[in-house]
């Protein structure tokens, strides 16, 4: 099985009152181990990238072979779609042109009028040829790829104009923000959740900076029609502490430690075993 468009997974996850989980990939290992989780637990999956990453791993082309190769390799039976994540205008094409199967085009600190016009132009192209399509309305809250917004909540209207545009899913703030949340967080803020639901005609919701909120809190948001979890930091923190506890046990200095193969076993583990948790969580094992 090819990659595939988000479109359906997600509007039948949001009928279905499920959360479809978009994990963020980093490598060839973060992919094979995202892919493990999801065909262990019969989950349709988002795989994704920031521009960044993509950069990292050698290019959008790649990703979207090396993605392809290991759904063979590996025998994937669960749909998988490759998405861009917080996209540039250029980005978008570029992704759509290579062949991944879903964008997301981050217009957000463009003024409204810009971010219209520029999401239009993305939905139409990336409509043409099957591609699916999220946009962003206001700024998440924290870091991502070194762009920082100062965490928001989404403008209704403003959410409405996106989602009448013909997004297939919409990104809006509402209290969530990336990285690590602090000590202090307020929450997510259900009360907007609700007005953007009622404003976009109940249109699929995303959740950006997925990792870390509380579980009845990403319960309550997936009833009021979040259909999309993005999950980067989380899957980070717990390789690195696995990765951590290995070398400082001293394991890489005992017999062929050091191996990479051995090295990163630890934290490739914890990764499946995160990843699996969180498709259990968010309602989605067991519906591919
Ligand atoms: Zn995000």
């Amino acid at each position: 099985m090819a990659i595939v468009s988000a479109t359906e997974m997600i509007n039948k996850a949001h009928e279905g009152h499920y959360a479809i989980p978009a994990f963020n990939t980093n490598n060839l290992e973060w992919t094979q181990c995202i892919l493990k989780a999801v065909e262990e637990t019969k989950t349709p999956v988002m795989i994704q990238t920031s521009e960044g990453a993509a950069k990292y791993m050698g290019g959008y082309k790649l990703v979207v072979d090396m993605v392809n190769d290991l759904i063979d390799s590996m025998g994937i039976t669960v749909p998988v779609a490759l998405h861009l994540d917080h996209g540039s205008y250029e980005g978008a094409l570029k992704c759509i042109e290579v062949g991944y199967s879903s964008v997301m085009f981050d217009g957000s600190h463009f003024d409204i009028d810009e971010n219209l016009k520029k999401s239009k132009e993305i939905i139409d192209l990336a409509h043409s040829k099957g591609v699916s399509v999220e946009c962003e309305v206001g700024g998440i809250g924290g870091t991502e790829d070194g762009v920082t917004s100062s965490g928001e909540l989404a403008d209704p209207a403003e959410c409405k104009a996106v989602a009448d545009l013909g997004v297939d899913f919409l990104a809006a703030g509402i209290g969530n923000i990336h990285g690590k949340y602090p000590e202090n967080w307020a929450g997510l803020n259900f009360d907007r959740l609700a007005e953007i639901k009622e404003a976009t005609n109940n249109k699929p919701l995303v959740l950006h900076g997925g990792s870390g909120i509380p579980f009845e809190q990403t319960s309550k948001a997936i009833t009021l029609g979040v259909s999309k979890i993005n999950i980067n930091t989380e899957l980070q923190l717990v390789f690195a502490d696995a990765t951590r506890k290995y070398i400082e046990a001293g394991k890489d200095l005992e017999g062929k430690g050091y191996d990479p193969r051995k090295l990163l076993k630890p934290g490739a583990d914890a990764i499946v075993a995160k990843a699996v948790e969180l498709c259990k969580a968010f309602g989605a094992a067991g519906k591919a």
